[in-house]
């Protein structure tokens, strides 16, 4: 299992902004503010943690810009058993992981495992869909317990 090494495209801002613009949304300064905060990070971060790492931000348009960058298909929001969502951007601009969940303090941290890892998880997941006549798009697969702190 390795941390997350991904790279967000040297593109990132010209994807974002299509991305909006295909949804007759506009790549404000704020909602590009946000975008900058998740590309540098390496977890998904809650709207407090986005807010620390960029005064400038308020809170209650961090809120609506994220729900909107969400349904844009730029940011994932990730929920887990604490009452606060996370986010990061989107797979497809960073690259396929998994999540490791704290269920204690709600931490989550990002893992990937090896291309033949993923080779043998897709053929399982194969069998699946043989079986029962689903058709996949992806999949997501989360670890959950505890973290190092909390465990
Ligand atoms: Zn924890
Ligand atoms: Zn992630
Ligand atoms: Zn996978």
């Amino acid at each position: 299992m390795a941390r997350r090494q991904l790279a967000p495209p040297s593109d990132l801002h010209l994807t974002v902004a299509k991305r909006l613009r295909g949804d007759g949304q506009r790549y404000t300064s704020n909602r590009r503010a946000l975008v900058e905060v998740l590309e540098l990070t390496e977890r998904p971060l809650t709207i407090a943690e986005i807010l620390e790492r960029d005064p400038r931000l308020a809170q209650s348009s961090a809120y609506r810009n994220l729900s909107v960058l969400d349904s844009c298909g730029v940011v994932r929001r990730i929920v887990t058993d604490d009452e606060y969502a996370r986010y990061e951007l989107a797979e497809d601009l960073t690259g396929h992981h998994h999540h490791l969940i704290c269920s204690q303090c709600g931490r989550v941290e990002d893992f990937t495992i090896s291309p033949q890892l993923e080779a043998s998880l897709e053929r399982a997941f194969k069998r699946v869909t043989a079986r029962t006549g689903f058709t996949a798009e992806h999949h997501r697969l989360d670890l959950v317990g505890s973290c190092s702190r909390c465990g």
